[in-house]
């Protein structure tokens, strides 16, 4: 039996705690990564990384990044953003961004952890953190084949458990805020007229993103509002309802059963515990909208600032905090940018007229495309003069 005491335990194996745990044991830290599923296993997205992802998993490793692009991604080389009316503007990337099927891609990751000298659980899931003297210091979890429960104790706990952290809620107040949605996402073959380009079809109840995953397959997200939802939306039918993707999935090319996830717009008060020993990294921590597509570099951004934290924090006994403040410094461009357009895109008359305005300022749809690929910082696009030729 392995002791049950680590430096770091990492909840959750997604891009953000993969990434984390890795990079922590890489400097000779001791780190157990839990996960209550079992790889590989399926994630709801819409599975591209945006162009600047490349450069932190290179930063992971060259052999992370190779055995990435090994992975038969697609490689997409901008976005297409269509209005309810079907008029429609395409931003191009300075580079390109892979896409492929999240099975692979946090398998890899996964994988590239246990390589760095991460233990590795699955099929244990964390259901409650541990005090000691009024700091984080463990947690207590449960396996999901046997039931059989235990508690494994560390200097630091990282919630790294996506959307319904739990890490996340036993830390404090998990805020909620409108827009209410839910996405269902899909892998379907042979899929009309795909091209190197993302496609975000807004409409007036929802919109939907879909691009090539390598292999002939189309990654597709519905992305509507709970109410809607409720009302019993059907998959392809809804598809149907959007004047530029009718007609090109066929529900009998469907390879994988349709997912469900949502509400979004949750993030935590504090992405780090207040009495120390935990922080929150990726969706644990944020996440509002998915039509910007920039969750996956969040969580391997957020997993280097997390790790810069915690490796300074068992070297020197360094606090914590200033990995709030990073992520602060980091991300708060890219929040407001995030929110923004995911409030916009609940606008059909806006968005027909961010779309008219940029198809007669191509040099800003490529700005634009440019800042939630991360390529350039979002603050490029916060600026009065740009906001105003988005709708003038
Ligand atoms: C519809 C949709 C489309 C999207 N499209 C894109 C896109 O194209 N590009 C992009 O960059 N981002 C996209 N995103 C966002 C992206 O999917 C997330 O931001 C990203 O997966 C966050 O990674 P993570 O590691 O924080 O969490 P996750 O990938 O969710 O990983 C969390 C892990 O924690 C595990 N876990 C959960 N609870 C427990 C527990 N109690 N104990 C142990 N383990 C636990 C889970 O099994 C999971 O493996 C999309 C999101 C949605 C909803």
């Amino acid at each position: 039996m392995s002791a049950r005491r680590w430096d770091a335990i990492v909840v959750g194996a997604g891009p953000a705690g993969s990434a984390t745990a890795l990079l922590v044991a890489r400097a000779g830290a001791r780190v157990l990564l839990l996960d209550r599923a079992s790889f590989p296993r399926d994630k709801p997205c819409s599975e591209y990384l945006s162009p600047e992802s490349t450069r932190v998993l290179e930063r992971l490793g060259a052999d992370v990044l190779a055995t990435v692009a090994k992975a038969s991604p697609a490689r997409l080389t901008g976005m297409r953003v269509v209005a309810p009316s079907g008029a429609d503007v395409v931003g191009r990337f300075t580079n390109f961004s892979f896409a492929l099927p999240r099975t692979r891609f946090d398998t890899i990751l996964r994988n590239a952890a246990g390589a760095a000298g991460v233990e590795v659980r699955e099929r244990v899931k964390v259901e409650e953190l541990v005090y000691d003297a009024g700091a984080v210091g463990g947690v207590t979890v449960r396996e999901t084949c046997n039931g059989k429960r235990d508690t494994y104790r560390a200097r630091v706990v990282v919630g790294a458990d996506g959307l319904r952290s739990v890490v996340a809620r036993r830390l404090g107040r998990v805020h909620a805020t409108p827009p209410h949605r839910i996405a269902f996402t899909a892998h379907v073959r042979d899929v009309r007229d795909v091209t190197e380009l993302g496609e975000m079809h807004v409409g007036r109840h929802g919109y939907v993103g879909f691009g090539p995953i390598g292999q002939g397959l189309t990654t597709v997200a519905l992305v509507v509002p709970v109410a809607e939802a409720r009302r019993g939306a059907r998959f392809f039918q809804e598809l149907d309802r959007f004047p530029r993707v009718a007609g090109r999935f066929e529900p009998r090319n469907l390879v994988r059963r349709v997912l469900a996830t949502g509400p979004f717009a949750r993030w935590s008060r504090r992405s780090v515990a207040r009495g120390g020993g935990a922080l929150l990294v990726g969706d644990a921590a944020d996440f509002f909208d998915p039509f910007t597509g920039q969750g996956i570099y969040s969580a391997l951004r957020g997993a280097e600032l997390a790790a810069a934290a915690i490796i300074d924090l068992l070297a020197t006994g360094a606090s914590l905090d200033r990995y709030a403040r990073a992520r602060r410094r980091e991300f708060m461009g890219k929040w407001m940018l995030e929110r923004m357009i995911g409030i916009a895109v609940g606008w059909p008359a806006l968005i027909e007229r961010v779309v008219g305005c940029l198809t007669r300022r191509p040099e800003l749809a490529d700005l634009l495309v440019r800042a939630t690929g991360n390529c350039v910082p979002a603050r490029s696009v916060l600026t009065p003069g740009v906001l105003a030729g988005l709708v003038l």
